[in-house]
């Protein structure tokens, strides 16, 4: 079986960046690809469009393939969606299946404020994106606790099921969905940032020209 890779996110709206690295991440780790919306991110303020929207522009955004997938279960729990708790559900439902947590260079370096974060290499690989326009050097403890675990993402890393940091170089995209709220709050359409099919969702223009960008 392919391993398992979860890009989790905002998606505040999903974006063509979102949609470029996990393309390339499946090609590059020859596993499924899961988007996982979260509900209530712990980190940081909450979404301007609600769960719905934000899941209907990404269901939008897969249409007409099928190597990325959505997977909504963050978005039916109740409190913060922590990293920790959804891969503890999927290791006990995948059993020993290699699982992969993605996510951009901008994520990584704040890895050690996550919940439970060192429990992470215990319940799967992390995925790391570059990303363009992000320069930060790793604290501390992040760096020792990738100490001996940085592999090459072309190697066996897939024989065990969790441990290892993939550093993944994907095509830089300079695209935030930070930006795409600026330009939809000035009132401009960022049309060819944003993939085509979210253009047919009705109302969600609306919910991000009212808010402050
Ligand atoms: P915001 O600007 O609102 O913080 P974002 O564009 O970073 O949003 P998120 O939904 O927070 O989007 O990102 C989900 C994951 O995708 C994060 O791990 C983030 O680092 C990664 N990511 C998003 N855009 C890119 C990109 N252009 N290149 C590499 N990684 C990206």
């Amino acid at each position: 079986m392919k391993p398992l890779a979860i890009l989790g996110g905002t998606f505040d709206p999903v974006h063509i960046g979102h949609l470029c690295v996990a393309w390339e991440a499946s090609e590059l780790l020859d596993a499924e690809v899961r988007l996982m919306p979260a509900g209530v991110p712990p980190h940081r303020t909450p979404p301007v469009a609600s769960a719905e929207q934000r899941v209907a522009l990404l269901r939008a955004a897969l249409a007409g393939q099928d190597r990325l997938q959505l997977d909504p279960r963050e978005l039916g729990r109740d409190g913060p969606s922590y990293s920790v708790d959804t891969l503890e559900a999927l290791r006990a439902e995948q059993g020993d299946r290699p699982l992969v947590l993605l996510m951009g260079a901008d994520a990584f370096a704040s890895l050690p404020s996550w919940h439970r974060w060192s429990r992470l290499f215990e319940l799967a690989h992390l995925g790391v994106f570059t990303r363009p326009g992000f320069k930060a050097a790793w604290p501390a403890d992040l760096d020792a606790a990738i100490t001996g675990r940085l592999v090459d993402p072309a190697g066996d890393w897939y024989v065990r099921e969790a441990g290892s940091v993939l550093q993944l170089e994907v095509t830089p995209l300079e695209i935030s969905a930070t930006r795409i709220r600026r330009l939809l709050a000035e009132g401009r359409v960022p049309r060819y940032l944003l993939p085509e099919g979210v253009f047919d969702v009705p109302g969600w223009l609306e919910v991000y020209r009212r808010s402050p960008g």
